[in-house]
C-alpha cells in the first residue's frame, strides 16, 4: 500500500507546497488544517486529486488516524499572527507536539518537527550554529512563539530517548515565497505588497537588522530530505546563508517591481533580532543539500504571484 504523509498546517504557505511535492513523489497525502492562518486557495487545486484528503481539524485536539510519517507544521509562523491570540499559539506548538509524538508512538511513524531559527532568539553567535543554544526572552511579546518551539523540540527529543520515537527536527530560517499571506506582515509579502500598490515601504527600525532568505522551493526540498534519510535526526538548520539588511531588500523590492514608494521608517518592534544567518555546514554535509534559489529570482517568482493577488 501507498504509505500515507500526514501534514499538519498543510493549507499554510509552507504545508501547501510541501503536500505538492509529498503528491509529486506518488504519496497519499493526509493534510490536517484548522485554517487559522492557512488558506483553501493554498489547496484549491489539490482537492480532486485522488490522492489527497483534507481534515479541517486543530492540533490541541487528540488526533486518531493511520498514517505512517507525520510532518508537524501546525503553527502560525508571523509574528503578527502568533502574537495575535499568543496563547493559542503556545497551546498549538506544545499540546500540538504532544499529540503528534503521541500519534508517531501509537503509529512507529517518522515524524518531522518544523521548529524555527527563532529558538536561537536575538543570537549573541553568528552566524547560528546547531550547537548554539540561543538568547531568548522568555516573557516578551515573541516568547509565546519561540519557546512553544523550544518546548517542541525538547517534546521531540524526550520522546526520542523515552518512547524511541523517530524524530526528524529541522530549524527553518525565514523563507518566502508564492502563497505567503498578504496580510500576514513579513517583511517580503509586505515589502512586495506596498511596493506594488504603491504604499509606503515600512522599514523598521534603521532597516540594518539583517536577514537570510531562503526561496520556498529549496526548503522544501531540504526538509524532504531530512524526512527521507535515516542517519540524523536533527535539530538541522535549513536556510540560505546569502545574509541581506532590510533595506537592501527594500531596495531591491523597489527595483524588480520598478515602483515609485517611498521608504518610510517606523519604530523596530521590541526583540527584534539584530541579525540572523543560519549554519548550514551540517545540511551540506549530511542532507547534500544547499540552497539554489538567489534572491533576485525567487523574488522574481513571489511578485508575479503577489500580482495576481492585487488585481483579483
Ligand atoms: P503559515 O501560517 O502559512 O502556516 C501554518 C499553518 O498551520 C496554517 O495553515 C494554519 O492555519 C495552521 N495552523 C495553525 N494553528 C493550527 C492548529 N492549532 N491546528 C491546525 N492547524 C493550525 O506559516 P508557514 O510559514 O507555512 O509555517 C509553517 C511552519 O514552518 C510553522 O510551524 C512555522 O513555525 C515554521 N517556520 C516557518 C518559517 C518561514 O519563514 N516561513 C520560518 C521558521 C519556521
Ligand atoms: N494521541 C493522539 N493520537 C494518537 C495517539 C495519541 O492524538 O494516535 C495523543 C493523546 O491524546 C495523548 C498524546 O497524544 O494525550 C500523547 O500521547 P502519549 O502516548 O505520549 O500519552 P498518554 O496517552 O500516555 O498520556
Ligand atoms: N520588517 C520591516 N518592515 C516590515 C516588516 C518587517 O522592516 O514591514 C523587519 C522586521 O522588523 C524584522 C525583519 O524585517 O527585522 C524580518 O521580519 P519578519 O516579520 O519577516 O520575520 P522575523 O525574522 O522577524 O520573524
Amino acid at each position: 500500500m501507498t504509505p500515507t504523509t500526514l501534514v499538519t498546517g498543510g493549507a499554510g504557505f509552507l504545508g501547501s507546497h510541501l503536500c505538492d511535492r509529498l503528491l509529486k513523489d506518488g504519496q497519499e497525502v493526509l493534510c490536517v488544517d484548522n485554517f487559522y492562518t492557512g488558506r483553501k486557495d493554498n489547496i484549491r487545486h489539490l482537492l480532486a486529486h485522488p490522492r489527497f484528503e483534507l481534515i479541517r481539524h486543530d492540533v490541541w485536539l487528540p488526533l486518531y488516524v493511520e498514517v505512517d510519517r507525520i510532518f508537524n507544521l501546525a503553527c502560525p509562523a508571523s509574528p503578527i499572527h502568533y502574537q495575535n491570540d499568543p496563547i493559542a499559539t503556545t497551546k498549538t506548538s506544545v499540546l500540538g507536539a504532544i499529540n503528534m509524538l503521541g500519534l508517531a508512538k501509537r503509529r512507529k511513524a517518522r515524524i518531522l518537527q518544523a521548529s524555527t531559527s527563532e529558538v536561537y532568539g536575538d543570537p549573541q553567535r553568528h552566524p547560528q550554529p546547531e550547537s548554539y543554544w540561543g538568547h531568548v526572552n522568555t516573557i516578551g511579546p515573541r516568547a509565546c512563539y519561540d519557546e512553544g518551539k523550544r518546548c517542541a523540540e525538547t517534546l521531540c527529543f524526550d520522546y526520542y530517548r523515552q518512547a524511541k520515537v523517530d524524530i526528524r527536527v529541522i530549524r527553518i530560517f525565514n523563507t518566502y515565497g508564492p502563497r505567503m499571506h498578504p496580510n500576514d506582515g513579513r517583511v517580503v509579502s509586505n515589502f512586495i505588497m506596498q511596493a506594488l500598490k504603491g504604499e509606503p515601504i515600512t522599514l523598521y527600525g534603521d532597516g540594518q537588522q539583517t536577514r537570510s532568505f531562503c526561496y520556498v522551493d529549496d526548503l522544501i526540498e531540504g526538509m524532504v530530505r531530512m524526512m527521507n534519510q535515516d542517519t540524523e535526526i536533527g535539530p538541522m538548520n535549513l536556510g540560505n546563508p546569502e545574509e541581506f539588511t532590510i533595506r537592501e531588500l527594500a531596495e531591491t523590492v523597489l527595483r524588480l517591481t520598478g515602483s515609485k514608494s517611498e521608504l518610510v521608517f517606523r519604530p523596530l518592534p521590541q526583540d527584534d533580532p539584530m541579525q540572523r544567518q543560519p549554519d548550514i555546514t551540517k545540511a551540506k554535509a549530511v542532507l547534500d543539500w544547499t540552497p539554489k534559489v538567489a534572491l533576485e529570482d525567487g523574488l522574481k517568482e513571489t511578485i508575479t504571484y503577489f500580482r495576481k493577488v492585487v488585481s483579483q
